[in-house]
């Protein structure tokens, strides 16, 4: 199959670089190895945007939400609409497996196809390989990197590992639906990062007994009944029935690494791009999302990185003349 382009990914910034080669009549489709805003779908179930929703649209196409932030649904109703009443093309459930530079275009191969295209946009956001605990049951079926919802963990012990958004986010949702929590806490206190609405109540719920925590602390090792956890009081063992290892997530630095694109040796792993038109050092290979961030996963995120969409459209532009 020949296209104008290919777009990798088909969460909020795919979508928005696939409606600027709509307007432009440019043959394109966007691979996406999951469900549409795959990312999103796998958000927790009652999550809420830190953003506003004008600050999520994308294409001034208007995102009206019931809330002052809208929750997970809304926002999957949102670019579901965008994708559906705009007839995007989209190919769900297919995996992009490699990206070569072929002559003046690129080979695309896929899990259910191969494809030639003379620009590819690589939008393949972070959430899809969790930063592993490398510890010793960590396999165990109670163990998860996602967390969806509070209800199957009521009257558990549960261990929460992390400090930033997510992880209070979790804690305090499953120790309203009884859960017993305990967070466990690399650094000295909860991530600076974190909602400022939401900090001051998980801060108090730890200060008044209803939620443990461990600071300056590292989870050593699960097992079926129990966690090990390394204080700076020493080690202890508590009784454990779920555990909700909330520590990050990495981008696919190999898909990059194996198109060619080079990325920083630092611990940032910043993959290279020109910030004025998001192409990477391959020529009519072009970056755009949250990905662009390598290891720095906070650095971009819909709000900020949406306008990548128009920066590498005008760009290839240019060059469709
Ligand atoms: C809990 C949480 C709350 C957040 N709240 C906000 C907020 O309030 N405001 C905000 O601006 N941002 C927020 N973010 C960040 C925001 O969700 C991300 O910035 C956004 O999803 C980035 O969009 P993206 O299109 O770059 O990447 P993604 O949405 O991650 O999309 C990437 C897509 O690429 C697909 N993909 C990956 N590899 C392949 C492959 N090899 N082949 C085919 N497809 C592939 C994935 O399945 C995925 O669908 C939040 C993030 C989290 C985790």
């Amino acid at each position: 199959m020949e296209k104008d382009i290919i777009i990798i990914g088909a969460g909020p910034i795919g979508i928005a670089c696939a409606l600027e080669c709509k307007k432009r009549q440019w043959d394109y489709v966007v691979i996406e190895k999951g469900a549409l805003t795959n990312s999103l779908f796998n958000y927790p179930r009652n999550m809420t945007f830190f953003s506003t929703s004008e600050k999520l649209e994308i294409d001034d196409i208007p995102f009206i939400s019931n809330n002052p932030k809208p929750n997970r649904d809304e926002a999957l109703e949102y670019y579901r609409r965008v994708a559906t009443s705009n007839k995007l093309h989209i190919n769900l459930y297919e995996t992009v497996n490699a990206i070569k530079k072929d002559g003046d275009g690129f080979s695309i191969s896929t899990t259910k196809s191969n494809y030639t295209s003379k620009k590819v946009i690589i939008s393949t956001g972070f959430y899809d390989i969790p930063k592993l605990l490398d510890i010793p049951g960590e396999n165990l079926p109670k163990v998860t990197h996602y967390y969806k919802e509070a209800h199957n963990y009521a009257l558990q012990n549960v261990v929460v590992i992390g400090a930033s958004n997510s992880a209070v986010d979790a804690a305090l949702e499953i120790w309203r639906k009884g859960g017993h929590v305990t967070m466990v806490v690399r650094g000295e206190n909860i991530g600076e990062r974190v909602k400022y609405w939401v900090r001051p109540d998980i801060v108090n719920r730890i200060e008044e007994g209803s939620i443990n925590a461990y600071y300056n602390s590292e989870v050593i090792k699960i097992d079926e009944t129990t966690i090990e956890i390394k204080t700076p009081e020493g080690l202890i063992t508590l009784d454990n029935d779920y555990v909700v290892a909330l520590t990050g997530y990495l981008p696919n630095f190999k898909i990059l690494k194996d198109s060619g694109i080079t990325i920083s040796d630092d611990d940032k792993k910043i993959p290279s791009y020109n910030s004025e038109t998001m192409e990477s050092n391959i020529n009519g290979l072009y970056l755009a999302g949250v990905i662009c961030g390598g290891n720095e996963t906070h650095k971009w995120f819909i709000e900020n990185s949406r306008i990548h969409a128009k920066m590498i459209a005008n760009h290839i532009e240019k060059d469709f003349k």
